[in-house]
């Protein structure tokens, strides 16, 4: 099991981004409205994230860290239309089989916190009471203690700590309803408060991607059936600045998907502008039922039962924004 663990380690976890990535994401599948994350040193020391959620029960501590183990498929109807970020119960026997970690929870019905502790090679987990408030804090000390190959890829801290910064930008712009907060090394380097209105939201995508992007932006906002466009994408003039920024959600999920990015571009050669560059934050809702997101391993592609129609569906969305825009 522990070969078997330290295998899918390497597909799920590549660098601390990735394990910030995992956890982030089942804070979120757990309903919380408020996720704070400490690193030190770009991660490779520890990364530490608090949430707010539901909390896991006492009798499923040592259940959550095991391989397969998940408790968000419990049929085959749920596997079609899967709703919630994380669904293949790997991420956390996979994280444990490669550092030290620790997953402290409190439930609403228990009086109190549970602690289980794994490390690497054995999978023993030790249960300890523990203090805590009702939703999940976990603790990845020493990533990659064990496999020091993997350790030797890491980079400057410098740059694994840009790859958490950047990957929680792509996360808070996709769950506005969610308070963010970002340590390292101590400091508050990103706080991403809660916004309902079009104007919080606009401040949080300043925090994100700048003011300059803001300026330029123009929000979209258009339903089609059970599809649905929003968020906002940057004038040509604008966007030769901001060619990093493109974000993409379909369901809340993170996507760089070939018929989205299609449809984009082939929206601004329309509009005779350089397709080179397009830069937008893009939401978009399909019925679950209607797109597939397991068929990459990473989890950043889907596939759309109708493609055409969602590829048209964005391309003239963006269009006759861009058209609107330049009036
Ligand atoms: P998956 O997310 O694919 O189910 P994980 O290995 O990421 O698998 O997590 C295993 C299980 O642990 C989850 O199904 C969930 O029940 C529980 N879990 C993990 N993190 C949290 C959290 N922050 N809050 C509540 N439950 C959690
Ligand atoms: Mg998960």
């Amino acid at each position: 099991a522990r070969l078997a663990n330290q295998i899918a380690a390497g597909e799920v976890v590549e660098r601390p981004a990735s394990v910030v990535k995992e956890l982030v994401e089942n804070s979120l599948d757990a309903g919380a409205t408020r996720i704070d994350i400490d690193i030190d040193k770009g991660g490779s020391r520890m990364i530490r994230i608090r949430d707010n959620g539901k909390g896991i029960a006492k009798d499923e501590l040592g259940l959550a860290l095991s391989r397969h183990a998940t408790s968000k498929i419990s049929s085959l109807d749920d596997l079609e239309a899967i709703v919630s970020l994380g669904f293949r119960g790997e991420a956390l026997a996979s994280i444990s089989s490669v550092s030290r970690l620790t997953l402290t929870s409190r439930t609403a019905t228990q009086e109190e916190a549970w602690s289980a502790y794994a490390e690497g090679r054995d999978m023993d987990v030790q249960l300890k009471p523990a203090a805590h408030p009702i939703g999940t804090t976990i603790e990845v000390l020493d990533l990659f203690f064990n496999t020091p190959a993997r350790r030797k890829f890491l980079r400057t801290e410098k740059t694994e700590f840009n790859h958490i910064d950047e990957l929680l930008k792509r996360i808070a712009l996709s769950r506005f309803d969610v308070s963010i907060t970002l340590r390292h090394n101590g400091k508050t380097i990103r706080q991403y408060r809660t916004s309902q209105t079009q104007i919080q939201k606009e401040r949080r995508l300043v925090s994100a991607c700048g003011q300059s992007f803001l300026q330029h932006a123009l929000a979209v906002e258009l339903e089609h059936g059970d599809l649905k466009l929003s968020g906002w994408i940057c004038t040509p003039q604008g966007s030769r600045s901001q060619n990093d920024v493109q974000y993409c959600y379909v369901n809340g999920r993170m996507m760089k998907d070939k018929l989205i990015n299609h449809a984009i571009r082939q929206a601004y050669e329309a509009n005779l502008a350089s397709d080179q560059y397009s830069a937008y934050v893009l939401f978009i809702e399909v019925d679950p039922h209607q797109v597939d997101v397991n068929v990459h391993p990473a989890k950043h592609e889907v596939r759309f039962h109708q493609a055409r129609l969602v590829h048209d569906f964005i391309y003239q969305g963006i269009q006759s924004a861009l058209q609107q825009g330049a009036m």
